[in-house]
């Protein structure tokens, strides 16, 4: 039978199943087979599929065994749905999967997703770019099993300042520190800040500098689902009102206020 309807990769979001985008959800309440990533996608999600939905969880699967569900369902003409947690582009491992029904031919769509740094963002109530603070965000991980290319190590990264984020790194907080110290821009005193499960009934905020940091997550037993995120942006709460958007300022004329 032709493929009748596009595979569709879906952000999850973070956790919270309200966080999930209209449109995702959509996808969910049509779908005739799910397969979903186990480990951070929330269940309460799959709760959505209509009655008769096939639902599998990748997280026991290799990449060919969960290929071959999305192609043969897809091929069945079915509505085929891939669930990836946050945002599919971000770690997702879908590039490989996209790969894969290329070469069969077969047609897919994204649906993206709220990623983990912006619920972490949220659930800390704080703005990552801040006039004259901060006004780049930096998304990466430090090298585990999976290598990063030498030029974006994470030392050579923290040169830059600005708002650090890291997925997939917590369980390896000293190196991280370690290296976010040797850029030198950052010191023992740069602002730090974990979030474990951001958006879910259990999340938690650890708050802290560079030089405490790993320890007080040691102490609350934090060791993965978790982000770090690093910058002077995340001290700025309470510091007044020095640094404050100009696109607010009364004597800042723009294209809409004159
Ligand atoms: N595609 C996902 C990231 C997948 S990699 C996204 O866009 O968010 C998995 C890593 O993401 C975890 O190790 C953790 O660092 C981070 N992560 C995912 N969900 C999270 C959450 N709710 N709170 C904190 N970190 C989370």
């Amino acid at each position: 039978m032709p493929q009748r309807h596009p595979v569709l990769f879906v952000g999850a979001g973070p956790g919270d199943p309200e966080l999930i985008t209209v449109k995702g959800l959509k996808a969910l309440q049509r779908a005739e087979l799910v397969v979903y990533a186990g480990s951070l996608v929330n269940p309460a999600l799959l709760g959505e599929c209509p009655a008769g939905c096939e639902i599998h969880d990748s997280a026991p699967l290799n990449l060919r065994q969960t290929h071959r569900l999305l192609a043969d369902g897809a091929r069945a003409g079915r509505r085929v749905v891939r669930l990836h947690t946050g945002d599919p582009a971000l770690y997702g491992a879908i590039q490989e999967q996209m790969d894969l029904l290329d070469a069969e031919g077969l047609d897919y769509e994204v649906i993206p997703g709220v990623t983990a740094a912006f619920a972490a963002a949220a659930a800390l109530k704080q703005e990552l770019t801040l006039p004259e603070v901060s006004q780049t965000l930096v998304m990466t991980r430090a090298e585990g099993r999976t290598p990063v290319p030498a030029p974006e190590r994470l030392s050579r990264l923290a040169a830059n300042g600005g708002t650090i984020c890291l997925y997939l790194s917590v369980g390896m907080v000293e190196k991280v520190v370690a290296e976010l110290l040797a850029g030198g821009v950052f010191t023992g005193r740069t602002p730090a800040a974990v979030v474990y499960r951001a958006s879910w009934p259990d999340e938690k905020i650890v708050t802290g500098t560079l030089s405490d940091i790993a320890g007080k997550i040691a102490k609350a037993g934090i060791r993965r689902q978790a982000l770090i995120l690093v910058g002077e942006a995340l001290g700025a709460r309470g510091r007044g009102l020095q640094a404050r958007s100009k696109l607010y300022d009364a004597d800042f004329t723009h294209g809409f206020r004159k």
